[in-house]
């Protein structure tokens, strides 16, 4: 049998509502489709504004461009996340400054971010890792003692919440990812999510290449024209109609990947201790989305060697982010071992098994009958 790390998950209406789409004689952006989702979202989260993206990584570009983020400005991250957190802020001047985890969560370490602020600091980015809410009690008390918004990647994260509030909802501004790697997929897309009223307005702009078409489509203005800056980012109708069929059946996508990770954790739960392994930590404040299940193993040795044992059985599982002060790109924002320990010690050591939305109870045991099978020398 192959069991692949990912497999994009079709929930059932995806195609019904595309040729329903199709049918509305409007494909591009903010078609009838794009109208329900942005409804679901705001309803379901409680939030004055989502929009949709043509990705996550637009959605954060779309932030450090409502930030005003310019040449020498400074944004807090952490080392342990995807390109896109940081780029999307690079990519308008900024300086990243990479914050170490927690090693419990892997989520940035909210003791370690007040040392990090300086006068230049523009924004706090938050990642949700594993869809696992960051400390935001913290976090937020920084963000109103230095007067520097909060931004959430909350790629991992939709539907997790923190102390019973929706991640995504506390930062000014968050993204989200529909990525065929996420719980909810288009293939490619994303949304920005508003909680910050200010950034409405200009946001809508910024979406629609610096115009004010937005509101000249709600008749506010009788021509619509130049404005601001902006770029394109808006999705068509036609993803948003795929991804309106993955929101609507969210309960049935979540039971799903919530029974496959519960499985996982608990037939593994006493092997991982056996072997000083270490599993996901949801702490009793949050609740998590399912998002994925990994492993945290002693060496690096072992996490090469299991890898390796679990491929030669047609499984595919992954390690995951490469310290980001330590790649190229980091070195040149002067990123240097020894600067994030616990990201590097724990992005060396973990790996990520197949997980997905319908991945069956058989495909399961399988992955952990091979687990159960490899020699710990
Ligand atoms: C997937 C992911 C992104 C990028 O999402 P895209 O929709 O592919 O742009 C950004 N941040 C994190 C934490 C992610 O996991």
């Amino acid at each position: 049998m192959h069991i692949p790390f990912n497999r994009p998950f079709v929930s059932g209406k995806e195609l019904e509502f595309i040729q329903e789409a199709i049918g509305h004689w409007r494909i591009s952006g903010d078609g009838v489709f794009t109208q329900k989702c942005h409804g679901l979202l705001e309803k379901e989260l409680g939030l004055p504004k989502a929009l949709l993206t043509t990705s996550c990584t637009h959605a954060l570009e779309m932030t450090a461009l409502l930030l005003r983020i310019e040449p020498g400005d400074e944004v807090i991250l952490p080392s342990f996340t995807f390109v896109s957190t940081a780029n999307a802020f690079v990519l308008r001047g900024a300086r990243p400054v990479f914050v170490d985890i927690r090693p419990d969560t892997l989520n940035i370490d909210e003791t370690q971010i007040e040392r990090s602020l300086t006068s230049k600091t523009k924004a706090i980015v938050v990642v949700h890792y594993a869809g696992v809410g960051c400390e935001m009690d913290a976090i937020l008390e920084l963000s109103r003692k230095y007067n520097v918004p909060v931004v959430e990647d909350n790629a991992h994260g939709l539907f997790g919440s923190y102390r019973g509030r929706y991640l995504g909802t506390f930062g000014a501004l968050a993204s989200l990812s529909f990525h065929e790697t996420k719980n909810f997929i288009c293939g490619e897309g994303g949304a920005l999510l508003i909680n910050d009223r200010q950034y409405i307005e200009r946001a809508e702009i910024i979406r629609e290449k610096g115009t004010n078409r937005s509101r000249f489509f709600r008749g506010q203005v009788d021509k619509y024209t130049w404005v601001d800056v902006g770029s394109s980012y808006l999705p068509s109708d036609i993803l948003a109609a795929f991804l309106c069929a993955q929101l609507e059946d969210r309960e049935t996508i979540q039971a799903n990947r919530k029974r496959v990770w519960e499985s996982y954790d608990a037939q593994l739960k006493n092997w991982a201790a056996e072997h000083g392994i270490q599993v996901p930590f949801v702490p009793p404040h949050c609740a998590q989305p399912y998002h994925m299940y990994f492993l945290v193993l002693p060496s690096l040795e072992t996490r090469e060697a299991l890898m390796a044992h679990l491929t030669s059985r047609g499984i595919y599982s992954v390690f995951h982010y490469l310290p980001l002060h330590l790649s190229a790109m980091g070195r040149e924002f002067g990123g240097k071992e020894g600067d994030c320990p616990v990201t590097e010690d724990t992005s060396d050591r973990l790996l990520r098994l197949p997980f997905y939305t319908g991945m069956t109870e058989a495909e399961q045991e399988e992955v952990i009958a091979a687990l159960r099978e490899f020699r710990f020398s």
